[in-house]
């Protein structure tokens, strides 16, 4: 197959290396292969904000829209230092299969900002996506691309940018969804912050019941203590779980009895990091995934579990709540180790599920209560899931495998039923 868009990108790398997988396995005809193998967009921003602590930022963003073929493009914006347009390429591949597969009328989408969000202020934080969203502007919108947060953004941003589409149009609201994520007094929806790292913790627990497992007790090891990270940890700890070893950019802990992580959780309010939390040992960030464990969640950045390191992985269930973590090389190693995988594009999918659900929302001006929001993901991960791992059993494959063969069909299927134009 011809890759026109070879790359250093790791996160490219592995995500093109799982489409030609499944593209295989299903015998997809050549030009649909060559279709969903390329990025339909791919954009550079550049930018110059001026910040109100003085300095004059040379900034550059990118957005890719992978797909549209199934609905407008979704996927968060990546405030990183080392972010780069063939990472936006290779998150919004991912992002088209994990709308697919968990259902939701979009295609695949992704921001990246070049910036080290922790060394910005928030007022300097602000100014810059407000720029971001100035030069962005002509490329989002409900029908077109609806970004979210992802690492380095959350909520206030996503408010931010909604302010900003606000004011461009001249109104006091837009009309449709140009941004999910957002607050729930702007139009965002109940649980969307907790929704991606309560779906990683249904899909375990799905896991667990037909493995045999009891959730109860299991060690659990976590690499990020951000937004999916840190809301998986706590409920697992209200499972029962031992949350035993965290890190995250600060440095690393770990509590072979299990930490406090709603102490934790404080300590991170605190002091920005999980390092120097009481009652644990320093660990090196570089250990994690070594850790005498039964789970490890990876929920920081991508390629992350490599050929160097995966020897060391004693865990026998992965959840991965993090985008593309498991370089291929890695995944065949756990593979043939039988580790358990739950991979990326259904564990951490609770979050554009219910971005999805902030969408119809807010087209339709209506506010879904928590307890609604919150059945409909739990429903529609315990679907997903069970849906993956009969495939899985039924096909004698990996969950990866189940879960790209799934999704890419529903994506050629569309492609297909559109017919010769997209
Ligand atoms: P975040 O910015 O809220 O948190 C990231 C965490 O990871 C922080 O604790 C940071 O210190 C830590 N971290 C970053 N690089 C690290 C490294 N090399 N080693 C150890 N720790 C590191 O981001 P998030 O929203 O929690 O996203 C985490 C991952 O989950 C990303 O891969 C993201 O694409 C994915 N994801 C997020 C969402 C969402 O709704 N936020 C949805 C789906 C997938």
């Amino acid at each position: 197959m011809e890759n026109n868009n070879t790359s250093s990108s790791g996160i490219l790398k592995t995500a093109q290396h799982n489409f030609q997988q499944a593209a295989l396995r299903l015998d997809l005809p050549e030009p649909v292969r060559q279709h969903l193998m390329q990025t339909k967009e791919q954009i550079t921003l550049r930018f110059h904000p001026a910040l109100p602590s003085g300095r004059m930022l040379d900034a550059c963003a990118f957005i890719a829209r992978h797909s549209d073929v199934l609905g407008p493009a979704k996927g968060g914006i990546r405030m990183t230092a080392g972010v780069s347009a063939d990472d936006v390429a290779g998150l919004a591949m991912e992002m088209t299969w994990k709308t697919a597969l968990i259902g939701v009328p979009f295609g695949g989408g992704k921001s990246g900002i070049v910036c080290d969000a922790a060394s910005l202020t928030p007022e300097d934080k602000e100014v810059l996506i407000r720029a971001f969203a100035r030069a962005a502007r002509r490329h989002i919108g409900p029908e077109l691309y609806v970004p979210a947060p992802d690492m380095g953004t959350g909520e206030r941003e996503m408010g931010y940018l909604r302010d900003c589409v606000s004011y461009s149009e001249g109104v006091s609201i837009p009309r449709g969804c140009f941004v999910t994520g957002k607050p729930v007094l702007l139009g965002g929806i109940h649980g969307r912050r907790e929704a991606t790292g309560k779906g990683v913790v249904y899909t375990l627990v799905s896991a667990c019941r037909h493995l045999g497992i009891e959730i109860k007790g299991l060690r659990i090891a976590i690499q990020g203590f951000g937004n999916v990270g840190a809301v998986a940890a706590k409920q697992l700890a209200a499972l029962g779980a031992r949350v035993v070893a965290v890190t995250d950019l600060t440095g690393g802990i770990i509590h072979a009895e299990g930490l406090n992580v709603e102490a934790l959780l404080t300590h991170v309010q605190q002091t920005g990091g999980v390092a120097g939390f009481p009652d644990s040992q320093p660990l090196s960030p570089d250990q994690i995934f070594g850790v005498d464990c039964d789970v490890l969640i990876p929920a920081a950045a991508g390629s992350q579990i490599t050929a160097e390191n995966v020897r060391n992985v004693r865990a026998r269930m992965i959840a991965e709540g993090a985008n593309a973590p498991t370089t291929p090389e890695a995944d065949d190693v756990l593979n043939a180790a039988g580790v358990f995988i739950i991979p990326d594009i259904l564990c951490n999918a609770g979050g554009v599920f219910v971005s999805y659900l902030e969408y119809t929302q807010e087209t339709q001006r209506e506010q879904m209560t928590l307890a609604e929001v919150e059945a409909r993901l739990e429903e529609r991960m315990n679907q997903c899931f069970e849906e993956v791992f009969d495939y899985a059993k039924k096909n004698n494959l990996p969950m990866r495998a189940a879960a790209m063969d799934i999704a890419v069909s529903h994506v050629a299927e569309g492609l297909r039923a559109r017919g010769v134009y997209p």
